[in-house]
């Protein structure tokens, strides 16, 4: 193979919260690529002195030096350490916050963040990618979360660059798995992709036509996977042993993590067997515990149907009925279980596939978009939606929305905006995402200023703002002062993320608010408009002399009781006494443009009369 074919060889890779996998096209097909140790690399690292180890040797390392091993690192991607307060509890490790406030790890006295556990975590796929396919790796396509907002998506792409990968592109996880089963392939159709792995659940709905993908909705819990199986097997022999005399309630990490392991062991063994004995040693001997399939399957039971509502929200938020569904795919190591594929069998009333591997197929797909990027074949596009609405703070901490939550992306946005203060060279753009009218009630993502722009009169300069919201959801936000030429933009690196809960939440919330968040923006802007007014109207007095009798005493009151309507919070109050001023210098407006370019404009707001006077 020459050198220009081997750069060019691009893999896909599954970045798991529990394993990580890599897979590449081969004859048209995708393969999943096995390293030294088997295709699949856990997602763990482990600390050992000054080695570091990575994969099946650092998940072995996990019995023997729990305090240094680490793993589950991708809840942690693009995190605020503050938003994680309440769910790091069963993180063994120490969670700390880095200098700039995000969620870090700390091992012994060193501060490691999860991007660069993450990109350790992707260096071992490339070298066991690397090995299989004897020839180096630089390009990859690497899969999130269908709900992974733009912070994690760009931590999860900064990884990649650590580990010297070029991110052909970051695409949800869902949308790989029907990309492995070549449902684009189809020319439309409903799927849901179920996806219940060690950690973590989630359902998506696409909508295919004509080779594009939508998420249509997702649903899931970040807390909810083959774990919570393995601890409640745990729980159970802690119970058993109790009744036999064995106290082990306080287990040390070690034990926990052996205890752990004996309990996964069994777990799969029963997605084959009928029953299984567990042996662990404790108290000074071994002590033996027989569970059945059935026994396991009434253990998990309440977690499977946890996993079946989230299907049935999913499809609400979707407004779609289970008859809607065409396709149904299985993703993640714990669909496996019997009963948990029989149950998403029985809710949809339909075959499900899961044939290529659901552990496998997530990295599959991934492969055949590296493939499609990488010019194998250019037939389709992918879409997804944005989450929330993404834009900047107006005069008056008011949201202005340019990109639409829901709006499919890559998405692009332009808006024309001035200043509110003469001679003004500055304008500091605040970026925010969220659903209510007000910045206050909205996450801030990020900020930057424009400077430079030319001191011009308030409302003459023309600032485009423009946001690029790409593939990958990650967002670019540009400031250009039109007539200076002076631009400024920022891409909107990972300040800290966000649950799907608190999405909901959001949204929830703006629901709530909805007629008071109206008033209070109307009110804002009631006032914005007021004030130009009313200062258009000062400046009248100043540059026009040829008033009717009377004619300016009646203006000086109504900007009086306009004033005064200011003062209180009634939105409705401002209009009136807003359509009062504007009335009453309707006349004077009119004769001002007269004077001005000889009756050329009619109907010319005072405002726009004083700027032809000068
Ligand atoms: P994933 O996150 O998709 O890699 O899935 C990992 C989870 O799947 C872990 O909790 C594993 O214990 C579980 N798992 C893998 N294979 C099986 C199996 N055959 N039966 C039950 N659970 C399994």
């Amino acid at each position: 193979m020459s050198m220009t074919e081997k750069s060019k060889i691009a893999i896909g890779i599954d970045l798991g919260t529990t394993n990580s996998l890599a897979a590449v096209m081969r004859d048209g097909r995708p393969v999943a690529l096995a390293g030294e140790h088997g295709a699949i690399v856990p997602s763990v690292i482990s600390f050992q002195n000054d080695q570091l180890l990575v994969g099946i040797p650092a998940r072995q390392a996990m019995l023997d030096n729990p305090d240094h091993t680490v793993y589950s690192v991708k809840r942690l991607m693009g995190k605020a350490a503050a938003d994680l307060k309440d769910s790091d509890d069963r993180l063994p490790f120490q969670v700390v916050a880095d200098s700039r406030g995000l969620a870090a790890v700390k091992i012994d006295q060193k501060i490691i963040s999860p991007v660069e556990l993450s990109a350790a975590i992707l260096r071992e796929v490339k070298k066991q990618a690397e090995k299989a396919l004897g020839m180096e790796v630089e390009r990859a396509v690497i899969t999130v979360p269908a709900y992974f907002d733009d912070a994690q998506r760009q931590a999860t792409r900064d990884a990649g660059k650590i580990a010297g990968l070029e991110v052909l592109r970051i695409i949800n996880e869902p949308t790989a798995a029907s990309l492995a089963y070549g449902m684009h392939q189809l020319n439309r159709g409903t799927i849901v992709v179920y996806d219940l792995g060690g950690g973590t659940f989630d359902v998506s709905i696409l909508r295919l036509e004509n080779g594009i993908f939508e998420v249509l909705a997702t649903a899931g819990d970040t807390r909810l996977g083959g774990d919570d199986f393995d601890m409640e097997i745990v729980n159970d022999i802690i119970k058993q042993a109790l009744k036999s005399g064995i106290i082990m309630d306080h287990p040390s990490p070690a034990m926990r993590a052996t205890l752990k392991r004996a309990a996964e062991n069994a777990k799969i063994a029963l997605s084959e067997v009928e029953e299984m004995t567990i042996v662990v040693r404790a108290g000074g001997g071994n002590f033996s515990l027989t569970l059945t399939a059935i026994e396991f399957e009434n253990l998990i039971r309440p977690y499977v149907e946890r996993t079946l509502d989230f299907c049935r929200r999913a499809l609400a938020d979707a407004k779609l009925t289970i008859d809607k569904i065409d396709e149904v795919i299985l993703v993640g190591g714990s669909t496996r279980i019997p009963m948990v594929f029989n149950a998403v069998e029985d809710l949809f009333g339909r075959p499900a596939h899961c044939d290529l591997g659901p552990d496998e197929v997530v990295a599959l797909g991934a492969a055949v978009q590296a493939d499609i990027l990488t010019g194998g074949r250019n037939d389709l596009l992918l879409l997804d939606v944005t989450p929330l609405s993404l834009g900047i703070e107006t005069l008056g901490g008011v949201m202005n929305v340019l990109i639409q939550r829901n709006s499919k992306i890559p998405a692009v946005s332009k808006e024309v905006f001035t200043t509110y203060v003469d001679g003004q060279t500055n304008v500091a753009i605040r970026v925010y995402q969220g659903e209510r009218e007000l910045v206050a009630d909205n996450r801030a993502l990020g900020n930057f200023d424009l400077t430079g722009i030319e001191p011009q009169r308030a409302g003459m300069p023309r600032i485009e703002v423009s946001f690029m919201l790409d593939a990958d959801g990650i967002l670019r936000v540009t400031a250009h002062d039109i007539r200076s030429g002076k631009q400024q933009q920022i891409t909107i690196q990972p300040s800290y993320g966000l649950t799907r809960d608190e999405v909901n939440q959001m949204v929830r919330e703006s629901f709530l608010h909805a007629q008071d968040d109206i008033d209070r923006r109307l009110f804002i802007e009631l006032s914005n408009e007021s004030g130009t007014v009313i200062k258009a109207t000062r400046r009248a007095f100043e540059v026009f002399s040829e008033f009717k009798d009377g004619e300016r005493q009646q203006i000086e009151e109504t900007i009086t009781r306009l004033e005064e309507a200011l003062r209180g919070t009634d939105p409705q109050a401002v209009r009136e006494r807003l359509d009062e001023l504007n009335d009453a210098t309707a006349d004077l407006a009119a004769r001002m443009a007269d004077d001005a370019v000889a009756g050329a404009l009619k109907r010319k707001s005072v405002e726009e009369a004083a700027k032809l006077m000068e």
